[in-house]
């Protein structure tokens, strides 16, 4: 045996097992397995996860932060416009780079799957070729799936579906859209069809900037779970934002999660994109805007939250910390009995795995040893302390390593370290 890891707790309520690791993948998980491994790793109770899965990030723009200036009124249109600045200046090299760079923050963070829309508006397709290469490069340890991302609207920008065509041929494996963007509602709703169709004829999965806006009547969700539903694409179309439906009336919302449903159609909502850039042409009282995350939950639809953007026209913070996501949309949905914490879990883990149709992940015996060990008991301890990853493991190697945070106290008649972690009872309940 390589590897043992013993004494973890799971994020499936499993405490104190062993997980054994042979060849890359995971061979045993029990109590006390009778098994000697060429290395034993001891978690010490601490959370044994699947690593987190990114389903919505924008690495062509990533780390651009301030270039060619910072976005003044903090709005999605602002952050659009300013990216279109950008655009004509980019080179592969800093694309790459950039990307790169931020791939490392994320290998750190146990972050080893992100889907990326690529903007395919500029005809040079150079962050197409730029992303297809970081692809390669990374691919030892972190998977990332390209979604062909048409930022300018592909019946808007006269060259997008061409691009989007020639993108897909290079590699890119999603077909994405924006039709919230698009000049009409009617434009918006073609787009979907068009699109749809495309990836249903190729056999392609869909992911489309979906109703990124705090306008009720933009509906296009319901375009895309009709067209999803029509050509059979069910399980392999997300709506990415969704943040309309947090204004919608609520009669029809009541109508359409049920046709969400039906169609097979996944959520990803951004929460600390959607809390920054919507509602803001409201005074007071001031939405929210992100989308009804705990309702698209009751209703069957899987829900993923992604990181969206770091250090970007859109926005100035972030470092590939999917807890902190989780910890973010955990507030924005109100999400704080214990159940609904742990669904906020799933939501960066479990669901957009199975949204990225990845195969191999999770922590049972047959599934690649892809794991993170982390500086918490559980799920929400994990989510509450942003927790130090202790170990970040692919493919049964171990990639990165973080001390457990803990910080040296000088007070007296106090205990000389302190480290925010709190023994609880096995099991609490919210009621
Ligand atoms: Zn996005």
């Amino acid at each position: 045996m390589e590897t043992v890891i013993r004494n973890a707790n799971l994020a499936d309520g499993q405490r104190g097992v062993d997980v054994a690791i042979d060849g890359g993948r995971i061979t045993a998980i029990g109590r006390a397995l009778p098994l000697k491994g060429a290395h034993e790793i001891d978690a010490g109770g601490d959370l044994l996860s699947a690593p987190f899965v990114d389903a919505h990030f924008h690495m062509d723009a990533t780390l651009s932060y301030g270039l060619p200036r910072v976005n003044a009124s903090g709005t999605l249109l602002e952050g659009i416009a300013l990216w279109g600045e950008l655009k004509p200046d980019l080179t592969q090299q800093a694309l790459v780079e950039r990307a790169l760079q931020y791939c490392d923050w994320a290998a750190a963070r146990g972050l080893l799957a992100i889907r990326s829309h690529v903007d395919i508006c500029d005809d040079r397709l150079l962050a197409v070729e730029a992303l297809l290469e970081v692809k390669r490069q990374v691919a030892p340890y972190l998977d990332l799936q390209l979604v062909a991302f048409p930022q300018d609207g592909v019946l808007r920008s006269p060259t997008a579906l061409a691009n989007l065509k020639r993108a897909i041929g290079m590699g890119v494996d999603v077909v994405g859209g924006i039709p919230h963007f698009e000049r009409s509602m009617a434009d918006g709703a073609e787009s979907v069809r068009i699109l749809c169709e495309f990836a249903a004829e190729r056999g392609l999965m869909v992911d489309m900037h979906c109703d990124e806006s705090d306008d009720p009547m933009s509906r296009h969700i319901e375009t895309l779970a009709y067209h999803s539903h029509r050509l059979g694409l069910h399980g392999r179309v997300a709506g990415s934002h969704l943040t309309s439906m947090h204004s919608m009336d609520n009669y029809y919302v009541s109508k359409l999660l049920p046709l969400i449903r039906e169609a097979g159609v996944a959520a990803i909502a951004n929460p600390l994109i959607n809390i920054t850039l919507q509602g803001r042409h409201d005074s007071y009282p001031k939405r929210r805007g992100m989308t009804r995350v705990p309702e698209l939950l009751a209703a069957g639809i899987d829900v993923a939250f992604g990181h969206d953007c770091v250090m970007d026209p859109w926005y100035s913070l972030g470092s590939g910390d999917m807890l902190e996501v989780a910890h973010m949309g955990l507030h924005v949905a109100q999400m704080t009995g214990q159940d609904a914490m742990r669904a906020c879990y799933q939501a960066v883990t479990a669901a957009p795995a199975r949204i990225l149709g990845l195969s191999g992940y999770g922590v049972a015996v047959g599934c690649h040893a892809d794991l993170v060990l982390l500086d918490a008991a559980d799920p929400v301890e994990a989510i509450r302390l942003r927790a130090a990853r202790r170990l970040v493991m692919r493919r049964g190697r171990v990639i990165a390593e973080s001390p457990r945070a803990q910080a040296r106290l000088n007070l007296p008649g106090r205990p000389q370290t302190v480290d925010f972690r709190l023994d609880l009872p096995r099991e609490i309940h919210d009621n």
